[in-house]
């Protein structure tokens, strides 16, 4: 069958800017990468990034007719320490209708003044600083995120006009201090506070246990609206489209699989934008097999049936364009 939605179709594309980042959160998918053959992957991280040159050659934003929702945001990256993120978020805002919103997700300990005041210039990003916590408990999931460095960071963002939102992820740990933050967030002037229920696993934080739902079948959450991905792709940082950053895991995690399923149809880069277009990869036959096949993906099962690996019970692009309206 052919993937559901095309080029004109999605309404979110997600992008992993970079392989760097300056944290260690137990969780992340950087961590799997410890125990991944050395030869492939450990030299990948904290080694590359998409270039704004690649980003005007691989989007053919003419072409996305119903995007509203850019988010930068990867399974290994901190978009922050994309060497130009500035430039790639001035060329989206300056490209793209104004209905199209762009989200920078951020553990906010990164770069300097000049930097957050830049990024504070922009008129349509809002950057969601992850803030798990206080000074005392923040960095016991966000490790190297120095208190200080993230609160000068977010104030200068905020005063200079930048958007923030505050996403508080919940664990044993921090459930004490979720009024305070909420609290903390409206004296700082964040435009919205959000908690995010987490199962995701281990082995150093405890996570907070949630009732997991169970549909019967698999529901591919990348093709219809909700509020974790509505229709959307994800291009992680080797230039690698996937339907989401989840089946995109499976790159690492199972390092077999794409050169499986990619010589099915010629390559193994087949759904790589340095050989292929963004159209023809999304109406091609590998992406036409992952949709055929994703009852059969443990990733599918995972997120898109048996598990909710996290629940935002928030809309964040709504919050902010109320905050907006209020203002104008
Ligand atoms: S801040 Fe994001 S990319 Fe960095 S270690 Fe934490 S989860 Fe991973
Ligand atoms: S995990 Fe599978 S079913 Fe869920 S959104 Fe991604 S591709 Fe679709």
């Amino acid at each position: 069958m052919a993937y559901p939605v095309g080029i004109s179709d999605f309404t979110r594309l997600q992008l992993e800017l970079t392989s760097f980042c300056n944290a260690a959160c137990p969780s992340c998918e950087r961590a799997k990468y410890e125990v991944l053959p050395e030869q492939i992957y450990k030299k990948f991280l904290n080694s590359t990034e998409i270039s704004l040159d690649n980003i005007k050659k691989w989007l053919p934003l003419d072409k996305m007719t119903s995007l509203r929702n850019l988010h930068f945001c990867g399974n290994i990256d901190e978009p922050t320490l994309h060497s130009d993120l500035f430039g790639v978020c001035k060329y989206f805002e300056e490209n793209t209708p104004d209905h199209v919103w762009i989200h920078i997700s951020t553990n906010g300990g990164t770069r300097n003044k000049e930097f957050w005041e830049e990024m504070a210039s922009l008129k349509r990003t809002l950057i969601v600083f992850g803030i798990d916590g206080l000074e005392d408990t923040n960095h016991i999931y966000r490790k190297n995120v120095r208190w200080k460095k993230l609160q000068d960071n977010f104030r200068t963002y905020i005063k200079a006009g930048g958007d923030a939102a505050w996403q508080f992820i919940k664990f044993k740990h921090n459930l004490h201090q979720i009024e305070e933050c909420r609290k903390l967030s409206l004296d700082e002037s964040f435009v919205s506070f959000n908690t995010v229920d987490s199962t995701r696993e281990n082995f150093e934080v405890e996570a907070v246990e949630t009732q997991l739902k169970s549909d019967s079948c698999v529901r591919c959450k990348a093709t219809y609206f909700n509020h974790e991905l509505e229709k959307s792709f994800f291009i992680d940082v080797s230039g690698n489209v996937w339907p989401c950053c989840w089946m995109a895991t499976k790159n690492v995690i199972e390092y077999q699989f794409v050169p499986i399923v990619g010589h099915k149809f010629g390559h193994f880069l087949s759904n790589n934008l340095k050989y292929e277009k963004f159209e023809d990869i999304i109406s091609g036959e590998m992406f036409s097999y992952l949709y055929d096949h994703q009852k059969d993906f443990d990733v599918c099962n995972q997120h898109c049936k048996e598990n909710i690996s996290d629940v935002f019970t928030w809309d964040i692009e709504e919050q902010w364009k109320n905050k907006r309206l209020a203002i104008d």
